[in-house]
């Protein structure tokens, strides 16, 4: 074989995946809410990168919040699914999660994602907490399961949030009792389209994460979702876990016709791991350095590394029941954590790609800057 052959061989598409990712590419660049999922959003926040890769200590400028660990639905696909149990399903006091608002206000925080845990919509307080937020210039997201975005919330979601996002995957009552144990279909679909008829800037928007049981509703939950009025439809698969080939050629099918559900009103967003079905990971970085940017605040007080720490003990730096957010982040605790984070016992990492951005800015150095 020579070079020539090479080039021919490996260029055009060669796979279903490629073929659809391609028709996606000229979708994607007709979007409204365009790199809305993108990691390379991390490059916007150059000078908190700046400070960090100079060995400070800056408090992030991004949050999550688990407001409660309970959970109306039950499904056997969660993982975290131990935090709902009867044990846990803590709910934290909404005396420390308005002044945990007022900490993070304080402490600059730019963003704040409401999510689990459990059903964040489950602590009567969330949309309160939201309005707390957005007081003090912080964007807020929520992502719920939607039966709980009561019409009581939904005006101030809409006025309040950034976002609000449904995790929905299923078209039909039927698939999602089986996949929630819940019998709510009809009120979520009625939360969704009564929120997204508010008046407020907040994006409304749904997440369908593919698996066996119901990749054959993926068209019909996109077509239903933009019945709505909704925004937009994200269509992801779990990471890490790879599809048989039957289940990624079947949700390759489905995204190439919901791709022609794109219009200036509604965009479909499709996750890259459908396409590339990638679970290879290795985390030659020096360290996690993600977990100096995003850590987790649950229901218990505890708070994580990261949100893929959630349910590990040894990713726990401290309590706010216990110190404020400042004295956590800057304890012994915390950074003993830290240092003995073994990277290699971590699970797939979504923030794979933000750590190995980061990596490069706190460690490039070359004589050869000037070549690229
Ligand atoms: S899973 Fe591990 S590598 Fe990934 S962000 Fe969390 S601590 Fe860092």
């Amino acid at each position: 074989m020579i070079n020539e052959d090479v080039a021919v061989l490996t260029s055009g598409a060669r796979s279903i995946g490629e073929e659809v990712g391609y028709k996606y590419a000229e979708i994607e660049k007709r979007h409204k809410y365009r790199f809305l999922f993108d990691p390379l959003r991390l490059l916007e926040n150059q000078d908190f990168i700046t400070s960090y890769a100079m060995g400070e200590n800056p408090f992030p400028k991004s949050v999550e919040i688990d407001p409660s660990n309970a959970c109306n639905h039950n499904c056997s696909f969660c993982i975290y699914h131990s935090m709902h149990s009867k044990e846990r399903s803590e709910t934290m006091q909404r005396s420390r999660l308005l002044e945990t608002i007022d900490e993070l206000g304080e402490l600059g925080v730019k963003s704040i994602l409401f999510v689990g845990g459990g059903e964040p919509m489950a602590h009567p307080d969330t949309t309160a907490a939201i309005e707390r937020a957005h007081s003090y210039g912080i964007s807020a997201g929520l992502v719920t399961n939607g039966s709980l975005v009561k019409p009581k919330f939904q005006a101030k979601l809409k006025k309040h949030a950034a976002y609000v996002r449904f995790s929905l995957d299923a078209a039909s009552p039927e698939l999602h009792l089986k996949l929630h144990q819940k019998d709510d279909h009809p009120r979520i679909i009625d939360n969704l389209r009564n929120l997204a008829a508010q008046d407020g800037p907040c994006t409304v928007g749904t997440g369908f994460f593919i698996n066996e049981d119901n990749v054959h509703e993926v068209q019909a939950c996109a077509e239903l979702v933009k019945s709505t009025g909704a925004n937009y439809i994200q269509l992801k698969s779990y990471s890490g876990v790879p599809m048989s080939t039957e289940l990624q050629n079947e949700a390759l099918k489905q995204v190439e016709r919901v791709l022609d559900l794109q219009d200036d009103d509604f965009d479909v967003h499709v996750m890259d791991r459908i396409f590339a079905n990638e679970t290879h990971q290795v985390r030659g970085y020096t360290k996690c350095h993600w977990q100096a940017f995003k850590p987790i605040i649950n229901a218990d007080g505890n708070v994580y590394l990261c949100a893929q720490k959630r349910t590990n003990n040894n990713g726990v730096i401290g309590n706010i029941y216990e110190k404020s957010l400042k004295e956590i982040w800057e304890s012994d605790e915390r950074r003993k954590v830290v240092e003995e984070l073994n990277l290699y016992s971590c699970p797939y990492c979504v923030h794979h790609q933000q750590n190995q951005m980061i990596e490069f800015f706190s460690s490039f150095v070359s004589k050869h800057k000037g070549f690229f």
